[in-house]
């Protein structure tokens, strides 16, 4: 019987080992890793990057498939300059950040008040602790960078790295990276300079109305996009959780204002249950409300995920008001409006034309992957009194998993490749397949429990007799004879 050793591992040791598994198995490599990587940039590997499509595809049919209601699209990257003026993030998309003079390190400064306030929580001062937090967010929320500066030297907060306290001034750092456009003009030029998109929402804002009108979408309806985004972020750390360009797949949902309550708790609930639908224990995730709402916003939470580095934000949904779209009515001069013809039973008219209301959600694809990934990775003591074993194991619902079948003759004769040959070509078609002829089977079963695969099949030369192969199950790891025929069947029940 299997030992679960997967919440006994040290959350920091548990979060390098998850790291390192990811390279070694050729999930995550740092980018550009030959000219020794680019900070918080990443490449998905050969199985990485089925896992991420996998979970893109299952967003992606939820949202547009699943729902009447929603459609997806796919902006450009690039959008006009005034896009983000309009939007608020050329004045307000700023982090406060500080520098350690000694060090010559910049912190994020409710990062650094953070850090101080956990390892306050492990000396047992947790009321300590609480009252830096409250009093940072309140300074937060206010914009008031004297009142965070004045909480750093107050409580004689240490740079990590110097061990001194010796801080600049708090500084706005805006996040945004910029590039120019053409090749005729000159980068100073501000006219021509253009934006790497700090969020995908705002494509999904400036075509609202081709897609309403296209679509004659009525609402409430939403609009779904995946897509790449950049943040020059002050400090990118902790692997894939914070990068400077990732994914996001967003969510903006149309509602007609004075509905927005509703809608918020709506797709609160809704979220919270796509994530538990993947089989994770819900006491993994938790709501956290936000205290300093965005300047778009009416209403915030995070739906965050117990990573190994702590609770964490996974997705973000936003009460977003009619902001943006008033934004973009404002510097465009045109017209966001939409006409509800649908009767008002308290003044018995149609409600006619407004600026509908936004509620959003907003998942990183890359910090879903990284939940993933953080929720299947498990270590196993299988020791028996005779021989000391183990093993690691990645349990990905098996819909997520990057393969689902790994096909294996016993041996590499008798014809026994051939007839493995032929299973691969029967199924490759429907689902990710994977043929492995080397080594002993107990060896090719654990590469691909450290793969994540939720099921090997085995050719043998009782095959040849009786049309039957053993199936063994990666998280029970039992096995059990079937025939040929019931491959397909097992496998499709497992992801559909
Ligand atoms: P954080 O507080 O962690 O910086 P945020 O509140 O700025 O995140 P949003 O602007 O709400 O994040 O973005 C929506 C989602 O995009 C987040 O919930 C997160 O999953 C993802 N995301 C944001 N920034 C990054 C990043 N630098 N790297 C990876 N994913 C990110």
């Amino acid at each position: 019987m299997a030992t679960e050793t997967n919440k006994q591992t040290l959350p920091a040791g548990r979060f390098q080992a998850i790291i390192s598994h990811c390279k070694e198995y050729g999930f995550i490599f740092p980018s550009s890793e030959i000219y020794d990587g680019l900070q918080a940039v990443y490449d998905y590997g050969q199985w990485g990057a089925e896992l991420k499509k996998n979970i893109k595809d299952y967003w992606w049919k939820w949202m547009t498939q699943l729902q009447d209601n929603i459609v997806g699209i796919d902006a450009a990257i690039f959008m006009h300059p005034t896009t983000w003026k309009a939007s608020g993030h050329v004045d307000g998309f700023n982090d406060p950040m500080i520098d350690n003079k000694d060090s010559k390190k910049r912190y994020r400064v409710d990062h650094l008040i953070e850090s101080y306030t956990e390892q306050l929580k492990t000396e047992g001062k947790e009321a300590e602790a609480d009252a830096i937090i409250s009093e940072m967010e309140k300074a937060d929320a206010a914009g008031d960078l004297t009142a965070l500066k004045k909480l750093i030297d107050d409580n004689k907060i240490k740079c990590p790295v110097s061990g001194t306290s010796n801080w600049t001034d708090i500084r706005q750092f805006n996040l945004m990276f910029s590039t120019e456009f053409g090749s005729t003009v000159s980068s100073e030029d501000e006219n021509n300079k253009v934006y790497l998109r700090p969020e995908t929402a705002q494509g999904i804002f400036v075509n609202f109305l081709n897609v309403q009108k296209t679509g004659r979408m009525k609402i409430p309806f939403g609009i779904a996009q995946i897509g790449k985004a950049f943040r020059n972020e002050i400090v990118a750390r902790q692997f894939i959780f914070r990068m400077r360009e990732f994914e996001q797949m967003e969510m903006q949902f149309f509602i007609r204002p004075g509905t927005q309550k509703e809608w918020y708790e709506y797709w609160k609930q809704a979220r919270l249950k796509w994530h538990l639908e993947l089989g994770v224990p819900d006491t993994e995730y938790r709501f956290h409300d936000h205290v300093k709402l965005a300047h778009y916003a009416d209403a915030a939470c995070d739906i965050e995920f117990n990573f190994p580095i702590g609770f964490k934000e996974l997705e973000g949904i936003h009460s977003r008001t009619d902001y943006d779209l008033s934004r973009h009515q404002e510097f465009s001069r045109k017209k966001m409006q939409y006409f509800d013809n649908d009767v008002n039973p308290e003044t018995g008219k149609p409600y006619g034309n407004y600026i509908p209301y936004v509620i959003e959600t907003s998942i990183g694809l890359d910090r879903m992957f990284l939940s993933m990934v953080c929720a299947a990775y498990t270590e196993e003591d299988l020791s028996t009194p005779e021989k000391q074993d183990s093993r690691v194991v990645l349990k990905f619902p098996a819909k997520l998993a990057p393969i689902k079948l790994a096909v294996f003759p016993l041996l590499k004769k008798d014809g026994l490749p051939e007839i493995a040959q032929e299973i691969m070509a029967q199924y490759r078609g429907e689902f990710k397949c994977f043929y492995e002829e080397k080594d002993a089977i107990g060896k090719r079963y654990r590469r691909m429990d450290a793969l994540g695969v939720p099921f090997c099949i085995t050719i043998d030369h009782q095959t040849k007799e009786d049309g039957t192969v053993t199936i063994r199950h990666r998280d029970s790891m039992e096995q059990e004879r079937i025939s040929i025929e019931k491959i397909g069947h097992i496998v499709s029940q497992a992801i559909s």
